[in-house]
């Protein structure tokens, strides 16, 4: 036929926002969308940190993807891609390929360790809801094991978290909250459980005005954090960090690390010119010199002219950037001009547990405590309204009647 084949590769807040767009925008008699997802389900990445820490559970965090995309709209293709061949405009899927005339790749990120010796093998990453929930099953092993062997190790108790920007902060945030359940649970002195956050920068949470990053600080170190500032992980062994010039080794039963994100690997894979572990992309959003190929989301860099530097990939920015997208791809086949990306930002909130956080907001409105958490839980609801409308919210939002 000479329908066009719109794909979308990766269900997570760029390419779901952006098959959802298009079959909003498009009947099935004008074009043909088809989403493609490693799972059949699309999960809430915003959220992992407490899948991580056991503060929710996994199936909280995730939805259906058949749900929420009609699959009499769209074609739903649950498989994983292996690579993207641009010059034949075709993916290879790890059960067979599939052959496009637009493109949009939105696979996501992975957590990056920088090369450093021994975090793949040694440390547990959030990246998905099976290392989430890994995580927090390694974590209550810890503690039932606990008193059930004679000289059971202290240090196996401990947590330790390897970075301090938003995912490192938020989940000892979660842990804060979740240690003292777990000890008593398992009939565990909570002094016997240390909590401990790396961070290699002279503060936490940079991308904070000082006071804010300030309060986080206390407010998390008040309720039994510890957090060490100045301090880079040069390595990390089966027993825990080594950090410093004087190569100091940090002990712990669970090693999590959160020190950075890059493109997914497909990218590179796939022979995409790579910078900083993603691709930059042209303000319309396509891929520089390609006619049909827009790359969003965690796997890009956005230019901010005004800041002069890429915007900070976020949920938020992904799913502004799927709106543009679904525009630009229905202006290219009505053979009309594309929009250049322009990025409202809402602001950025940070909980610290369930019941504290910061932020800022309304350009430059700041928020600290139970207005903060409350304000993340309206943008967590928020987001799942976007997903699945008022009945998602219902099922699985945060603020529910207690
Ligand atoms: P992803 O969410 O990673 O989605 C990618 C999708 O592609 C997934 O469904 C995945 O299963 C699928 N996929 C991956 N590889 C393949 C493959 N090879 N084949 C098939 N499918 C594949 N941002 C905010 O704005 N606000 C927040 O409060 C916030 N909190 C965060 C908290 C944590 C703990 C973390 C880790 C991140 C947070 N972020 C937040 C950042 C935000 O989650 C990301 O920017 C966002 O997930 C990017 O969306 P995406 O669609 O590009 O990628
Ligand atoms: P990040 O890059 O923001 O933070 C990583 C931190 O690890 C940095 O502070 C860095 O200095 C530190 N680090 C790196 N190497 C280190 C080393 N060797 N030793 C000690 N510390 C080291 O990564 P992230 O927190 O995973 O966030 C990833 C992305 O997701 C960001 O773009 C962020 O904006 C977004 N995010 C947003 C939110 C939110 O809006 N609430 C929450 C989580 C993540």
């Amino acid at each position: 036929s000479t329908k066009p084949k719109i794909v979308v590769l990766g269900a997570g807040h760029a390419g779901l926002t952006t098959a959802k767009k298009l079959i909003q925008k498009l009947s099935p008699e004008q074009a043909e969308v088809v989403l493609v997802n490693k799972h059949n389900y699309h999960y809430e990445a915003t959220w992992l940190h407490e899948v991580a820490a056991g503060t929710i559970s996994p199936n909280d965090a995730r939805v259906m993807i058949s749900d929420v995309i009609n699959p009499n709209k769209a074609t739903l293709v649950y498989d994983t891609v292996v690579e993207i061949k641009k010059d034949e405009k075709r993916v290879v899927l790890e059960n067979g390929d599939i052959t496009y005339d637009y493109l949009v790749v939105a696979l996501g990120w992975k957590s990056n360790d920088f090369g450093i010796k021994g975090m793949g093998e040694n440390a547990f990453a959030i990246e998905d809801i099976d290392s989430s929930r890994l995580i927090s099953e390694h974590i209550e092993y810890q503690f039932a094991k606990f008193n059930n062997e004679e000289n059971a190790d202290p240090d196996s108790l401990n947590i330790l978290v390897g970075g301090a920007g938003f995912t490192g902060i938020e989940f000892v945030g979660e842990l804060a909250d979740k240690v003292p359940q777990l000890c008593r649970k398992y009939d565990i002195d909570r002094s016997k459980v240390k909590i401990i956050n790396i961070e290699a920068a002279p503060s936490i949470l940079p991308m904070f005005e000082q006071d804010l990053s300030t309060y986080a600080r206390e407010a998390l170190e008040e309720r039994g954090v510890e957090i060490r500032m100045a301090a880079p992980i040069k390595e990390c062994t089966p027993e825990g960090f080594i950090i410093g010039e004087e190569k100091e080794l940090v002990k712990a039963g669970t090693i999590v690390w959160t020190g950075g994100v890059k493109g997914s690997p497909i990218l590179e894979k796939s022979g995409f010119d790579m910078v900083k572990g993603k691709v930059n992309v042209n303000p319309d959003l396509r891929m520089p010199d390609e006619e049909d190929l827009f790359v969003i989301g965690d796997c890009s860099w956005v230019w901010d002219n005004e800041g002069d530097r890429p915007y900070a990939p976020t949920a938020q920015l992904a799913m502004q950037e799927a709106d543009y997208v679904a525009d630009n791809i229905i202006a290219l086949m009505k053979k009309e001009p594309l929009k250049n990306f322009v990025f409202d930002n809402k602001g950025t909130v940070a909980s610290l547990g369930h019941s504290d956080g910061i932020g800022s907001i309304f350009s430059g409105y700041k928020l600290t405590g139970k207005k903060a958490a409350a304000m993340k839980k309206v943008i967590d609801n928020r987001s799942l309204y976007l997903v699945g409308g008022a009945k998602l919210v219902l099922k699985k939002g945060k603020v529910r009647p207690f």
